[in-house]
């Protein structure tokens, strides 16, 4: 694919914290990173919740705003870094009154109220491990990971109890205790007001040393190519969101944050709780769920200067058109980054059109636990690339041999397996009773990521797509991300998903999903041009076969195109792990 670039010659907003990557990477160290975090007074070790929140007030920040939370409603509700401390510690001495013991599992099953803020803050500095969980997951996904994570605490709703959680108590022996947010008449069997326990529980709370290897947070993954697996991290991965929070997200003191995502997903933790707050700004919380027109009214009247949102929903704003942006006035965007899927170069362009500012791709991974490569403010972007990798990590392309080993690709442009040298401090510890498959993503000092990406001669990373996507066709590899990318360019594309189909003379054709933009008819004509333009845009080896038209593509809860599905369904293959499907899409 050809390539554009984005000069950042006129930036909006302060000087990047990240002026010149090339210098910054070399004197970078993670032992000098450390001057970011505060650590535990009296050498206590490393604990997230007191470098999110506490370490504020002893610097003089209590009163300003961090979170903004609002409503569904059209409520909204600010609470300050001195409020969060006081709330946090009342969860905490809750926690204790209960006899939870650190290190037991508190599940998190709600919207997104401020109270699972406060309940997240709480355990951490309790030294429990949390799990949030998306709350639009059904009983059976919430049953199998409150099993496999042994839950002893769920924080959740009334209505969430009532309709997911009561009817699994039998099942669930090990959940001992359930706090919930709201008033409800299910009483006995360990379940507890919300109010009840926090109104009396002192506001004052000591964090006990917390080793930063010790257990913060268990992570389901978005199950977009199986079943989900349940990635550990530790307290001492806050350095890495200081960091990321300052190079990639380009966190200054004054501005407002907005990360769209859920903390059922690990970006919504990662970036919507724990970075913003580390860096000590004002982090927005939006409870609804995607509208085009709320976001663009919460961009501009909570004034937010950086943003952090993902493909799906920055697509599903092409649809709708750059009018609907330019009504608005958000003269405090400075910055925009996104992250999840591949970003087609088409809306990093598009964002420049319609906001007058591109998006920044980042890359990542639940078992990252943070931002790894990235688009920095001051470097210019090539659309369609993930960026270079963040100061501090060092990446690599390589190839699995014959042995078991792997080799290094060191020419540009060739394709390879994306790898990360270990360790960073956000690196996951452990696949949950899953020891085997863990130690399979190691080798030789190398995390290999499972995602097939190369380097240009400039040290860009562009990603290919997943190892399990890659379609094989006579003698090609075929990434599907190329392949969508070239499709997505045509206005009558709002979205696409491409898989291989067997082919008993070249291995596999590619096969495309399109989902239309409004106005466009499904017809045959449209399938012909469509079949040209990608013939054109990537020739005849690489272009789609067939296309198929959908009125929507499966996605997982968290935004992302299921192409195993489109591929099992297309094949009538078993479906496998549906748990983390947008319930719309399921049959
Ligand atoms: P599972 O591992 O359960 O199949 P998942 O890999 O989707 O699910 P996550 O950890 O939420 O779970 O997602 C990480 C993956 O998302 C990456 O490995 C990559 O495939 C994709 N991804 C994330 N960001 C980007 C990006 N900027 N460009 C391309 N792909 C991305
Ligand atoms: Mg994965």
């Amino acid at each position: 694919m050809e390539q554009r670039r984005i000069h950042k010659t006129s930036l909006r907003g302060p000087r990047p914290n990240l002026d010149d990557y090339d210098a910054t990477v070399a004197r970078f160290s993670w032992a000098e990173a450390e001057r970011l975090l505060d650590g535990l007074p009296d050498g206590g070790g490393v604990n997230i919740a007191y470098e999110a929140v506490d370490r504020h007030l002893k610097h003089g920040r209590g009163d300003k705003v961090a979170i903004c939370w609002l409503g569904k409603s059209g409520e909204r509700r600010e609470l300050s870094y001195a409020e969060l401390a006081r709330q946090s510690n009342q969860f905490a001495n809750a926690l204790e009154g209960l006899g939870v013991q650190p290190g037991e599992r508190v599940f998190v099953l709600m919207g997104r109220l401020p109270e699972l803020y406060v309940a997240l803050l709480g355990s951490l500095k309790a030294r429990c491990v949390v799990t949030p969980l998306f709350s639009a997951f059904g009983p059976e996904p919430i049953a199998t990971r409150a099993e496999m994570g042994d839950a002893r605490v769920l924080v959740t709703t009334p209505g969430l109890y009532e309709r997911k959680v009561k009817g699994l108590r039998e099942r669930l022996q090990g959940l001992q205790h359930v706090i919930v947010v709201g008033e409800t008449s299910a009483g006995g069997d360990g379940v507890h007001l919300w109010d009840a326990l926090m109104t009396p529980a002192s506001p004052d709370y000591t964090i006990a040393p917390t080793d930063r290897e010790s257990m913060s947070l268990l992570h389901f993954t978005s199950g977009t190519t199986g079943r989900p697996k349940g990635a550990v991290h530790v307290h001492g991965a806050v350095l890495a969101h200081a960091v990321t929070g300052r190079y990639a997200l380009d966190l200054h003191e004054n501005d407002v944050f907005w990360c769209t995502a859920d903390p059922g997903w690990v970006t919504g933790t990662s970036y919507g709780i724990i970075a913003p707050l580390v860096c000590g700004v004002t982090n927005v919380v939006v409870e609804a769920e995607f509208d085009a027109q709320t976001w663009y009214d919460v961009l501009q009247r909570e004034r937010v200067s950086v943003w952090y949102t993902a493909p799906t929903a920055i697509r599903m704003m092409m649809k709708l058109g750059a009018e609907a942006v330019k009504a608005h006035d958000m003269p405090a965007l400075r910055f925009m980054a996104s992250v999840g899927e591949p970003l087609n170069p088409e809306a990093v362009v598009w964002g420049l059109e319609a906001f007058g500012l591109p998006f920044h791709d980042n890359w990542w991974q639940t078992e990252t636990g943070g931002i790894m490569v990235s688009n920095y403010a001051s470097m210019d972007i090539k659309p369609g690339s993930m960026g270079k990798p963040l100061p501090g990590i060092v990446a690599a392309i390589v190839r699995r041999n014959e042995g078991g080993g792997i080799e290094p690709v060191t020419n540009p442009d060739v394709d390879g397996e994306l790898a990360l040298q270990t360790p960073w401090p956000s690196m996951m510890r452990g696949y949950l009773h899953e020891d085997e498959r863990y130690r399979k993503c190691f080798v030789d000092g190398w995390y290999l990521t499972g995602d097939l990406a190369h380097r240009d001669a400039d040290g860009y990373y562009w990603f290919v797509g997943r190892a399990d996507d890659v379609i094989k066709s006579a003698g090609h590899l075929i990434g599907p991300f190329e392949v969508e990318s070239a499709l997505m360019e045509h206005p009558a594309v709002a979205e696409v998903g491409v898989i291989g189909i067997p082919d008993p003379m070249v291995g596999e054709v590619v096969k495309a999903f399109v989902a239309l933009k409004p106005g466009f008819e499904p017809d045959e004509a449209l399938r012909r041009e469509l079949l040209g333009h990608a013939r054109k845009r990537l020739g005849a080896a690489v272009a789609p076969k067939e296309i198929d038209f959908r009125s929507n593509l499966p996605k997982t809860r968290s935004g992302k195109i299921m192409r195993r599905l489109l591929k099992a369904r297309e094949l009538g293959l078993p479906e496998g792990d549906l748990s983390t499907l947008e319930s719309d899409e399921k049959k």
